[in-house]
């Protein structure tokens, strides 16, 4: 069951798309997306946005963010031919190495152009919220960066959870903030930093973390992201000697697989997002929220979540802490529903095997959120062999090690063919 527009209103969607017309001055993105806060919010919201259209493409901000990711990022990021898990699939195999970037993964691509954009703002403060901790740890090395102070609001279950982030966080010079309130997990902790924003519009700036939440976030978020998949595209074709005829990678808010597909929108390119398929297809044991889910309003934006047939929100659950959040960004249910990108599911297990075989087929250990890509690209392999296909790699798996121990490695997976 997956939502889906007539055909006509899909494609003048997607040709605004590529346009680049949309989000559309109201912040949608077709039916999706919007701005759906309340009244004591749209002042900082409105702030933001006025920044981001004043800012934001300005020819001295993008030097600058420019020159931040080559010189502290390590832009470009490699694009790595990935031989022998090439001759297990029977397809040519590509990685976009995002694990190689600062801080382990793709979020500080954005960290780094919001701290940016905070200090033209004038913001004196920032704030931002974490889940599995990977975005506050990308937030607090960013604003040491730009010289601002930080706090990061944490759900107190994930500070449980996830302390060797929480104490990176703090030797980065950020506050950490526990959350007690709802759910003590991402949800809470982003219901609080907007409370707190809403205080001070002026002098804090909220850094988000995916391209999810309310107009301009999305936006912002994607079009600080698009570097990833605009050296991607013109590395495979300087490095593999064309466009990959399929692109896979992991949704989770899809912050990474927006900034891997905008720049490819336009080329005859299959595009796959794979969610977090959990341990089985009922609510509360899986992520796959375009998948599985149906449309709604959460936190501030309309757009795919998971919810009970009353409207009630939807715990999740992923092996992979990154990719456990019940919402999805706004653009991705409109490139589904226009079917110019498919979303599917991987399993926990599935995942698991795949991040396994990549270590020993390639020697390099992805992260639990990536590895989802890899389980579903695989399966697709054995159908389409021949095939030349990327993958988006997103993050290292060292952050997942005290998971990845409580499971022991399978004897013979490693050494030869
Ligand atoms: C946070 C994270 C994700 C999920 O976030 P998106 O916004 O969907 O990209 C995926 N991979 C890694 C390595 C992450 O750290």
């Amino acid at each position: 069951m997956t939502f889906a527009l007539p055909a006509a209103e899909a494609q003048a969607l997607l040709d605004a798309t590529l346009r680049g017309e949309l989000p559309d001055d109201r912040g949608r993105f077709g039916p999706f997306g919007g701005r759906y806060v309340p009244e004591t919010l749209v002042p900082a919201f409105e702030r933001l946005e006025q920044g981001v259209r004043e800012h934001l493409h300005d020819a001295g901000f993008q030097a600058e963010f420019q020159r931040e990711l080559r010189e502290w990022v390590g832009r470009p990021t490699a694009l790595t031919h990935a031989p022998r898990l090439s001759e297990h699939w029977g397809t040519e195999v590509w990685l976009k190495r995002e694990d190689l970037a600062h801080t382990g993964a793709h979020k500080i691509n954005n960290a780094i152009g919001q701290a940016l954009l905070a200090k033209r703002l004038g913001a004196r403060r920032v704030i931002a919220e974490t889940g599995a901790g990977q975005h506050g740890v990308a937030s607090a090395a960013a604003c040491a960066r730009v010289g601002l102070p930080c706090a990061v609001y944490m759900g107190a279950v994930d500070i449980e959870r996830q302390a060797p982030n929480v104490d990176r966080m703090k030797r980065l010079g950020a506050d950490v903030i526990a959350v007690e309130t709802g759910d003590k997990t991402l949800r809470a902790a982003i219901d609080e930093a907007l409370r707190e924003w809403v205080t001070d519009p002026a002098g804090i700036y909220y850094l988000l973390g995916s391209a999810v939440g309310a107009h301009p976030y999305p936006y912002l978020v994607r079009e600080l992201q698009s570097v990833i998949g605009e050296e991607a595209r013109q590395q495979m074709i300087d490095q593999a000697g064309g466009l990959p005829d399929a692109v896979f990678a992991c949704v989770g808010g899809g912050s990474n697989a927006i900034g891997l597909f905008y720049p490819l929108l336009g080329d005859d390119i299959e595009l796959i997002g794979v969610e977090a398929g959990g341990t089985g297809d009922g609510l509360g044991q899986n992520a796959a929220t375009l998948a599985t889910g149906t449309p709604g309003v959460l936190q501030g934006a309309y757009t795919m979540i998971l919810q009970d047939a009353d409207g009630q929100v939807q715990e999740t659950h992923s092996i992979s802490a990154g990719l456990d959040y019940s919402g999805v960004g706004p653009e991705h249910a409109l490139l589904q529903a226009t079917g110019r990108v498919t979303y599917v599911s991987a399993n926990d297990a599935d995942s698991l095997a795949a991040l396994e075989e990549l270590c020993a087929t390639e020697g390099v250990l992805t992260a639990l959120e990536t590895a989802h890509a890899y389980a579903y690209a695989r399966e697709w392999s054995s159908r389409n062999p021949g095939k030349r296909i990327l993958i988006g790699n997103s993050g290292r798996g060292d952050k997942d090690m005290p998971t990845l121990t409580r499971y022991p490695v399978r004897s013979g997976s490693h050494g030869g063919a």
